[in-house]
């Protein structure tokens, strides 16, 4: 291989060209578009071969650090260090990086075989070992029967997949993923997803993958990186994140969809909330008297018991096994609710809380 006369090959020194991961750190990385700070310091130290997913709503900058960290953006601050060395400031090339989008970015006249093996054809890299590399690449994605196609001829599932060999091929240190499963319906979505963590696994590269979605997100990374406005808000694995969000807008984004204002009474979890007392996990630092929100998921707030707090039903719809409604509050709080029966709208009903899945936080605005 000629590492010299081509940019892809030139990877950093220190950078691993093989597949056995990269340690990437963030530190203090942030972005401006004019005025707008849409990366205001992230900082993150991934282990090589650690699977990360950036997670967060719509415009928190998630798309913004991948770019930055794939050299497709210049950061206006801040470092990115790739096995302790700066590649901040080199070309997306010379990263080495593998990429791999929501839209697949094949190129249409090319065959694929030649799409997956066009990262070594940049990189001179002799016939004989590119072929070896892309039948291996092909096989990973269990594409090997369908290499002398176009792109035009495949499923979008399949050329997604001809996306993350056309990715891997180079054996890259570290693979970047940006939301690479949106444009797939919901069954193929589940099947690559399981995918690309058994090709994870296999390749052993850093993976970071971004995504809006909290299930592919649990599902697929070793820990999870929770974005808000330009910030990271809680970093953790799977579990942490969807038992113990540590702030109420992280569990919003887990699913803890319904917050009721509240407030505690004494140190036992005694907590008063619209009209109701209720007996709840009690509240980091929280006092008799201050202000707390109860934070809770449907599946953990039943309608029927004999126990909880009142509530209004405003619709409700069977998903099987249960039915999932919404409601009101005496004080016009919505909530979201699991059902074993179907529930007329404007039926009053009393809904239970799980203890052990209903989080309490402090509240600051009131
Ligand atoms: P999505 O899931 O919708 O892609 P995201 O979390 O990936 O969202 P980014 O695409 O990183 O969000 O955008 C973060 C913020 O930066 C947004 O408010 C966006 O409008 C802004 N932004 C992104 N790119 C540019 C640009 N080229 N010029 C100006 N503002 C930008």
């Amino acid at each position: 291989m000629n590492a010299h006369s081509n940019p892809i090959a030139s990877v950093p020194p220190g950078a691993s060209p093989h597949a056995d991961g990269g340690r990437l750190e963030l530190v203090g990385l942030r972005r401006a578009f004019g005025s707008y700070t849409a990366l205001d310091g992230i900082d993150l130290s991934v282990e090589r071969g650690e699977f990360i997913a950036l997670l967060g709503p719509s415009g928190c900058g998630k798309s913004t650090a991948l770019n930055c960290i794939a050299g497709l953006l210049p950061l206006t601050g801040g470092e990115i260090r790739l096995d302790g060395r700066a590649i901040h400031e080199l070309e997306p090339e010379k990263r080495g990086f593998g990429m791999v989008f929501q839209s697949y970015a094949l190129f249409p006249h090319l065959t694929i075989r030649r799409n997956v093996g066009f990262g070594l054809a940049m990189q001179g890299v002799p016939r004989a070992e590119a072929d070896a590399r892309i039948d291996a690449a092909l096989d990973l994605v269990r594409l090997r029967s369908q290499a002398d196609k176009l792109p035009g001829q495949l499923s979008g599932g399949q050329q997604q997949r001809v996306a993350i060999a056309r990715a891997i091929v180079i054996r890259p240190p570290v693979v970047l993923m940006d939301e690479p499963l949106s444009n797939l319906d919901a069954k193929l979505r589940l099947e690559m997803r399981a995918e690309i963590r058994a090709i994870h696994e296999a390749i052993g590269s850093t993976t970071i993958y971004v995504t809006h979605d909290q299930d592919e997100a649990l599902s697929l990374a070793d820990r999870i990186v929770v974005m808000a406005n330009g910030v990271i808000r809680q970093v953790g694995t799977p579990e942490d994140l969807y038992e113990r969000p540590s702030q109420i807008d992280v569990a919003d984004f887990m699913g803890f969809r319904t917050r009721i204002p509240a407030r505690v009474v004494d140190g036992e979890g005694h907590v008063e909330a619209v009209g109701a007392r209720l007996r709840l996990p009690p509240a980091r630092g929280s006092v008799p008297g201050s202000a707390v929100w109860i934070s809770v998921r449907p599946e953990d707030l039943v309608a029927g018991g004999s126990e909880g707090i009142e509530a209004e039903v405003r619709s409700i719809e069977y998903r099987g096994r249960a039915w999932f409604g919404s409601g009101t509050l005496a004080d016009g709080t919505l909530v979201f609710f699991r059902s074993d029966a179907s529930l007329a709208n404007g039926a009053k009903v009393r809904l239970g809380f799980d203890p052990a899945r209903t989080l309490v936080f402090p509240r600051e605005d009131a």
